[in-house]
């Protein structure tokens, strides 16, 4: 029996064989089909009849970066361009397997920090990846906590900043504005506007301008990349707390391409995080462990 893993992403789709203990036994990628839902399905369908042979399928596991109901079809994933697309009934219709599960890519990964990462054991947790956008999953009573009418969760869609900048979801000030790697991005576009420092010199000198970069020229010890990332881990720190105020969770993970920053992230929120929330202190702040597989594991349990 064999375990396909599915992790669309924005631009890439990564796809994983998964043994019975979760180990990933193969991996390839293949560029997502942007707008075209029968290119996705036709995609997902004719790579798990290649890699699966003659064997038995026992779980296709899909992840989506956006919306996805009940009856595992995506409601809303603006950034793979598709709407109201019945993903696992048109999957379950062509091929044969056990099992098909489609979720959220945040829930997915909130789902392999429970069962193989940063969250195995806990009975409340707060997993949050931040990225292009600000994703989050939260496990309550030792499970994936998927919304009291079963939409999941939107912890980046909170408001921080009332009358802010507009999101992508279409508010004003959400959490994501101010704390995903785009918010980072911009706070660097502020240093080269200045022509201020060691971001704005990288730039110059033709590098591109990312959250990669800031994070970068801020661990190099540049003081003006470190006023810059100064600022935007207070802004997480705020939402940081204002969960913790809501949850009190055991531990809150952190994933993500942002989180690749390690220490020089976890330490500030570490730091400010406690005096910011109305306990005065809060549960351990951890880097997510499960990485860049966790889209694939998460999406199978
Ligand atoms: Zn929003």
């Amino acid at each position: 029996m064999i375990n396909l893993g599915f992790d669309i992403g924005g631009t890439t789709i990564k796809i994983g064989v998964v043994d019975e203990n979760f180990n990933i036994v193969k991996k390839l990628n293949k560029p997502t089909p942007f707008r075209d839902p029968d290119a996705l399905v036709d995609l997902i369908v004719n790579t798990a009849k290649e890699l699966a042979g003659d064997e038995e399928i026992r779980t296709i596991g899909i992840t989506i970066p956006g919306f996805v109901d009940k009856d595992g079809g995506i409601v809303d994933a603006w950034n793979i361009g598709m709407w109201n697309v019945p993903v696992k009934q048109l999957i379950w219709e062509r091929l044969k397997a056990n099992r098909i599960i489609v979720r959220n890519d945040a829930d997915a990964a909130g789902v392999a920090e429970l069962m193989a990462g940063a969250m195995q054991g806990i009975k409340t947790g707060l997993l949050i990846t931040i990225g292009t956008g600000f994703g989050g999953a939260l496990i309550i009573d030792g499970k994936l906590f998927h919304g009291g009418l079963d939409r999941g969760t939107e912890p980046g869609h909170a408001v921080i900043d009332r009358g802010g900048r507009k999101c992508a979801c279409g508010h004003h000030g959400c959490i994501e504005t101010l704390c995903s790697a785009m918010a980072l991005k911009r706070l660097g576009e502020r240093a080269v506007d200045q022509e201020r420092g060691l971001i704005a010199k990288r730039v110059a000198e033709g590098e591109e301008l990312d959250a990669k970069l800031v994070i970068e020229c801020a661990k190099s010890g540049d003081l003006y990349a470190n006023e810059l990332f100064d600022e935007y881990t207070d802004a997480l720190a705020d939402a940081i707390a204002s969960f913790v105020n809501i949850l009190d969770p055991e531990v809150i993970a952190i994933g993500g391409g942002v989180s690749e920053a390690g220490e020089v992230l976890l330490e500030p929120l570490r730091r400010k995080v406690p005096g910011k929330t109305f306990f005065g202190s809060c549960g351990k702040i951890v880097k997510a462990v499960a990485g860049n597989n966790a889209g694939i594991i998460g999406s199978l349990i």
